[in-house]
């Protein structure tokens, strides 16, 4: 039996309207669909009556599925000749492990497709109304992770971000933020740098915390703060606040 093809697509930020129309045209070709915790339960609606869902689960610290069983298992419904669906949150590539996965499918010859996803630092930006690049205040940015496992061979070089990047957004980083604020510190940003903390971005439980890199770790202790959480970090995040102050002042002018 020909083997059927794997999809690794990306399920959006959070807001289950964020996802792509091919990626629900691949949720409902689809046998088997293996989710995220990340990709929103809503957009299982889109699978077909009777297709199998299996939740990979992936909590930080908590991986409830480990990343080789969960490639095992998508290889052996590929080989039964069931296509899957491997629904990601974001984009599958993006700190998404998609490559991974992309990996070990071509390694056997089986068939399979990447539909990319927006991925959670562009959706909770534009939900927390940040731009990530604007004229005179960034023209570039980066997407980090904030916790580079031990023995990693490739450590994110916060030297360089702090000096050579205009604005960062951190995947990953509420539990390291300490120590992702004072590496930055440390090779030269400015304490005053603006901030924002977005939990949950895009969805209705979007919470936005802003402040300075100076004290953004007492921050978020004291929002308590949560997961999934991106730090964004840069000039940037002013616009917020002048975008949330020019709305106020309008509010009061109709009102
Ligand atoms: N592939 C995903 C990222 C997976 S890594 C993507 O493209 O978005 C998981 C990290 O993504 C979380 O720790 C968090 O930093 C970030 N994240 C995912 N969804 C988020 C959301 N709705 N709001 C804020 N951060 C989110």
């Amino acid at each position: 039996m020909r083997p059927a093809a794997v999809y690794l697509v990306g399920a959006g930020p959070g807001d289950p309207e964020l996802i792509t129309l091919k990626a629900i045209r691949r949720l409902r070709e689809a046998d088997v669909v293996m989710y995220d915790r990340l990709a929103s339960e809503e957009l299982l609606e889109y699978a077909k009556p009777g297709a199998e869902r299996v939740y990979c689960g992936k909590s930080p610290g908590r991986h409830s599925m480990p990343q080789r069983e969960i490639e095992k298992r998508m290889i052996e419904y590929a080989l039964a000749g069931r296509t899957v669906v491997r629904l990601k949150g974001g984009d599958p590539f993006v700190f998404g492990r998609g490559g991974e996965e992309a990996l070990a499918l071509a390694e056997l010859g089986i068939p399979y497709e990447i539909v990319p996803g927006v991925t959670s630092a562009i959706g909770a930006a534009a939900s927390a109304r940040i731009p990530l690049t604007h004229r005179g205040l960034s023209a570039s940015f980066a997407l980090v992770t904030g916790n580079r496992c031990h023995g990693d061979t490739a450590p994110v070089r916060w030297d360089l971000l702090a000096q050579g990047v205009d604005t960062l957004v951190v995947y990953m980083g509420v539990s390291r933020l300490g120590e992702i604020r004072s590496e930055l510190l440390r090779h030269g940003k400015s304490p005053a740098t603006p901030v924002a903390l977005i939990e949950r971005g895009t969805t209705a439980e979007q919470r936005v915390i802003t402040g300075t890199l100076d004290h953004i770790h007492k921050l978020a202790e004291a929002m308590k703060l949560g997961n999934p959480a991106l730090i964004v970090i840069g000039d940037v995040v002013l616009v917020r606040e002048q975008l949330l102050l020019l709305e106020a002042e309008a509010r009061l002018q109709i009102g």
